[in-house]
């Protein structure tokens, strides 16, 4: 076991998952983070030697400045912060009336504030280990795509705010972020006709699995002279 530390939120599911157990794989001490999500993130927990699940809403300050206060109380030290937390719901780009104020409002909270939140409170933290951050964007965030027109926005987001970290915080902490294009997790299990169009015309002819997206996360750790980059993940989607 190394002495490293990774936060990976939203990681009691899905995505977020995979990149927590192929970390705790590869020797990472991780801390689980999850909303609402404390019997999968306890079962997960169990599972992955080292790990710690704790359970908070990064797409507020309290949330955030909580899971990092307590990371550091149980490990004292932080080095990796993967912002993965996220919220999607399919809607028809065409029908502006069935996007309401109370879903701009929470897909923008969790998506694209919740990153920042968290990056802010990870910040010294990071500076004093030379780390880094990794955020899970999406294609949706690079093409004029997506489950619905805010969660593309809120995605779009996530990449400008990667580049602009990666200026800030140059050179301590670098940061990057990942593009997904179709993953087959719970969030998107049940995303028909899509899902069989996806795996019909990708070019990899395959839905993605969250090891796809673990796997370059992993990558990404040790490319020490990548920042401000955002990579996409989904097969060659973005040539359809
Ligand atoms: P998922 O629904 O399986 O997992 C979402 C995770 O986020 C869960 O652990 C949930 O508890 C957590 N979460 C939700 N709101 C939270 C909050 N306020 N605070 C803390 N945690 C919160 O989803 P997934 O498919 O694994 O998606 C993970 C990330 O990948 C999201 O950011 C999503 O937008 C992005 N993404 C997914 C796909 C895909 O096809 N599945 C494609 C591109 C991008």
């Amino acid at each position: 076991m190394n002495d490293q530390v990774a936060i990976v939120t939203g990681s009691s599911s899905g995505i977020g998952k995979a990149i927590a157990t192929r970390l705790s794989r590869e020797g990472w001490r991780v801390v689980l983070n999850g909303y609402h999500s404390q019997t999968e993130g306890q079962l997960l927990s169990a599972e992955l030697s080292g790990s710690v699940y704790i359970d908070a809403d990064v797409s507020t300050a309290d949330g955030a400045n909580s899971l990092v206060s307590k990371t550091i109380d149980e490990f004292g030290r932080l080095d990796v912060l993967i912002n993965n937390a996220g919220i999607a719901r399919q809607i028809p780009h065409s029908d502006l009336d069935a996007v309401d104020d109370e879903f701009w409002d929470q897909v923008m909270a969790v998506n694209l504030k919740g990153p920042w939140n968290m990056s802010k409170a990870a910040r010294p933290h990071l500076v004093a280990t030379r780390g880094q951050i990794i955020n899970t964007a999406s294609l949706a965030g690079l093409k004029a795509a997506g489950s619905s027109i805010p969660y593309a926005i809120s995605k779009a987001g996530v990449i400008h705010l990667t580049q602009l970290l990666a200026k800030a915080l140059g050179p301590d902490i670098r940061v990057n972020a990942v593009a997904p294009g179709y993953i087959d997790t719970p969030l998107t299990r049940d995303w028909h006709p899509l899902r069989e169009f996806m795996e019909e015309n990708t070019p990899a002819r395959r839905l993605g699995v969250p090891e796809d997206v673990a796997e370059v996360v992993h990558g990404l750790l040790s490319m020490r002279y990548v920042t401000g980059t955002t990579i996409p993940i989904d097969g060659g989607a973005h040539l359809l």
